[in-house]
């Protein structure tokens, strides 16, 4: 089978404005106008080809945007929203009905875990949890209501792999969605390839790169995406989560040069994680051969961008990671900040920041140590000069 190549999908786009400019034009307005007033009533019931009615439901520069996240993704279609939150709760919200039930994967964004286990009870919507490794507690977790199972591809911020060909046929199998968060492994894996029906996503990270804005995405099926901007029934439309267009134009000349800023960031982390385990530091990263998911990662992804641009070390305790970070900062290896995908490199303690929703004892039985620093590696030229910085701070 040929491999499925989301960069030249990507290219073999041809987006350009209306006066031939190379860039789209950007969307400035919030209405439009019709010179027939049937036109308009069409446009209303989704069914006149080309036409906007308001920028909430559709707009030129978020339509530019969908469609390159679309071809990228390998999905019929896609649509943009104001955050990565956006996204994934418009997804779900949009999929589930009170008195329905979720399998998430335990090991989320700590605002993904927040959403499941505290905001949805007010929908009465149950979720239950399993370790995205362990299969069999997923297939246990399943019941006769049972709408989605939700998992990211590489997990925040353990980084384990998901096997979504066989989560793809558990979902197929109870009659369930399987939503795939994919923010940490763009281009790298196509989970719509490998059997996802919704794929979301933080455009804030990788895909734009330039920690700028925050944006997010939903990629899916036609159905499922018109469903979501439905004018009276989609959680989209009337929950009103639209990305600006302003930053959609942006977002789309960033996500022209992903490819290759993620063979870089990728190069850069199997550089510093080799660095780190011949240093004897614990870290994660899927391209080393001892991570029990680097020959899973490695049956799913596309050729040539690497295993991504995310390591964990483990520096044991709280107090040892956060002495670590501040030296690593005034070293000049990067921020002390939150967030990834961004061109210099990014770290931070997930036990107590991006993961703080979830609760100390949830952290333990994942095996989040404490001490966890996770790095978003960044596009540095010369990574072992990075590395002799960081060395002098361990
Ligand atoms: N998904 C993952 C994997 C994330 O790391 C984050 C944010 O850190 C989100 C979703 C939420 O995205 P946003 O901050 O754009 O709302």
């Amino acid at each position: 089978m040929k491999h499925f190549d989301p960069a030249t999908e990507l290219n073999k786009l041809q987006q350009f404005g209306e006066f031939g400019g190379v860039n789209p034009s950007i969307t400035d307005s919030a209405t439009y106008t019709f010179l027939q007033a049937d036109t308009m009533v069409d446009t209303f019931k989704g069914e006149a080809e080309g036409c906007f009615l308001y920028s909430r439901h559709w707009n030129p520069s978020n339509k530019y945007l969908s469609d390159a996240l679309a071809a990228m993704e390998g999905t019929e279609s896609a649509w943009v929203t104001a955050s990565g939150m956006a996204a994934i709760t418009s997804a779900i919200l949009q999929v589930c009905n009170t008195g329905d039930h979720i399998v998430s994967s335990v090991t989320t964004y700590g605002g993904t875990f927040a959403f499941m286990k505290y905001y949805l009870r007010k929908f009465k919507i149950d979720v239950d949890f399993f370790i995205p490794t362990d299969l069999d507690a997923l297939k246990k977790a399943i019941r006769p209501n049972t709408k989605i199972i939700y998992t990211e591809t590489v997990s925040n911020p353990l980084l384990q792999i998901s096997d979504i060909p066989e989560m793809a046929k558990i979902a197929k199998e109870a009659g369930a969605k399987l939503i795939v968060d994919n923010t940490f492994s763009p281009m790298i894996v196509s989970p719509a390839k490998l059997g996802a029906d919704i794929v979301v996503y933080s455009m804030t990270k990788f895909i734009n790169g330039k920690n700028d804005c925050v944006a997010g995405a939903v990629c899916g099926s036609t159905e499922f995406i018109n469903s979501m901007i439905d004018l009276n029934t989609g959680t989209a439309m009337l929950l009103g989560p639209v990305l600006d267009p302003m930053r959609s134009s942006s977002i789309l000349k960033n996500l022209y040069t992903l490819h290759i800023r993620m063979k870089q960031h990728s190069k850069n982390a199997a550089f510093l994680a080799e660095k780190f385990n011949e240093h004897g530091v614990k870290v994660i990263y899927p391209g080393l051969k001892t991570h029990p998911g680097h020959e899973l990662l490695g049956k799913m992804m596309n050729p040539d961008f690497g295993y991504g641009g995310m390591i964990a070390i483990d520096l044991e305790t709280r107090e040892k990671s956060y002495d670590f970070m501040e030296k690593a900062e005034k070293a000049g290896v990067g921020y002390l900040a939150v967030s990834l995908g961004y061109f210099r490199t990014l770290f931070s303690n997930s036990g107590s920041s991006t993961s703080s929703e979830v609760p100390e004892d949830i952290q333990k039985e994942t095996g989040m140590s404490p001490g966890l620093v996770r790095f978003s590696v960044g596009l540095d030229n010369d990574i072992e000069y990075t590395w002799n910085l960081i060395k002098k701070c361990l």
